[in-house]
C-alpha cells in the first residue's frame, strides 16, 4: 500500500473503528507475542477486521518468514525503540518498504533484540534517525503509546518528533489494559496536541497474547 494511499485510509478510521474493524499494533512470536503471523491473519479475519498491522519490536521477520503480505488487510509495520534525550521512546512505522536497504541497519539482528526491553536497551537509536529512514523508505512515523512517556513535556516532544517527520500518534490505545503500564500523560492531552500538529490518529491493542482482543 502506498503511503498517500494508508494516509487516506487511516484518515477515514474514527475512533470507533480501533475497537472493532482496525488494529495496527500487533505483536507476534517474531517479537514477544505469543501468536505467528499466519494466526495472526486468521484471528483478524475471523473478526472481520479491514486493516491491520503486525508490529514487532525492531524486526519484520513476520513479513520476511510468511507470506503474509498478499493478505489485502494487512499493512507493514514495525515498532522500533530509540531515546529521546534519556527517554526510551517507541516509533511505529507503517507501509514501508520491506526490502528497502537504508532500514534494514535498523532492525536487530539477534532475537534478543525483539524480545523484552530490559535485554533491548543496549540499542541506541536516535529518533531522528528512525523517523528519517522510515519516511525515506516510503512508510510513515507514528509515535506509540505517548501517554506512557516519562517527559516532562509531551508537547514539546511531540513537535521535536514533528519536525524531524513524524507524521502520526497513537492515541486509541487500550492503556488500562495490558502490561500494568504506567501513565504520564492522558489520552485528551494527546488528542489535543494530535489535533494542535494536525497528526494523524492511529490506534492498536499492543497485543502479545494468544488472541487479538
Ligand atoms: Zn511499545
Ligand atoms: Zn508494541
Amino acid at each position: 500500500m502506498k503511503k498517500e494511499e494508508l494516509k487516506e485510509k487511516l484518515l477515514s478510521l474514527n475512533e470507533s473503528d480501533y475497537y472493532s474493524i482496525a488494529d495496527l499494533h500487533i505483536h507476534s512470536n517474531e517479537s514477544d507475542g505469543r501468536m505467528t503471523p499466519v494466526e495472526i491473519i486468521i484471528n483478524a479475519q475471523r473478526k472481520y477486521l479491514k486493516l491491520i498491522s503486525v508490529t514487532d519490536h525492531n524486526t519484520i521477520n513476520a513479513y520476511i518468514n510468511t507470506n503474509i503480505l498478499k493478505e489485502e488487510i494487512l499493512v507493514t509495520g514495525v515498532e522500533f525503540d530509540c531515546w529521546y534525550k534519556g527517554v526510551l521512546i517507541h516509533i511505529l512505522g507503517y507501509g514501508f518498504d520491506i526490502d528497502n536497504e537504508e532500514l534494514k541497519s535498523l532492525y536487530a539482528n539477534t532475537k534478543a533484540g525483539c524480545k523484552f526491553n530490559l535485554y533491548r536497551l543496549f540499542k541506541l537509536r536516535n529518533p531522528k534517525e528512525v523517523i528519517e529512514k522510515i519516511n525515506n523508505a516510503g512508510g510513515m512515523a507514528v509515535l506509540a503509546h505517548p501517554c506512557c512517556y516519562w517527559s516532562l513535556n509531551l508537547d514539546n516532544m511531540v513537535k521535536e518528533l514533528l519536525d524531524m517527520g513524524l507524521e502520526g500518534i497513537e492515541v486509541y490505545y487500550p492503556y488500562n489494559g495490558l502490561r500494568r503500564i504506567v501513565k504520564f500523560h492522558s489520552r485528551k492531552e494527546v488528542i489535543k496536541i494530535a489535533e494542535k500538529y494536525n497528526l494523524i490518529k492511529t490506534g492498536g491493542s499492543d497485543v502479545h497474547g494468544k488472541k487479538l482482543l
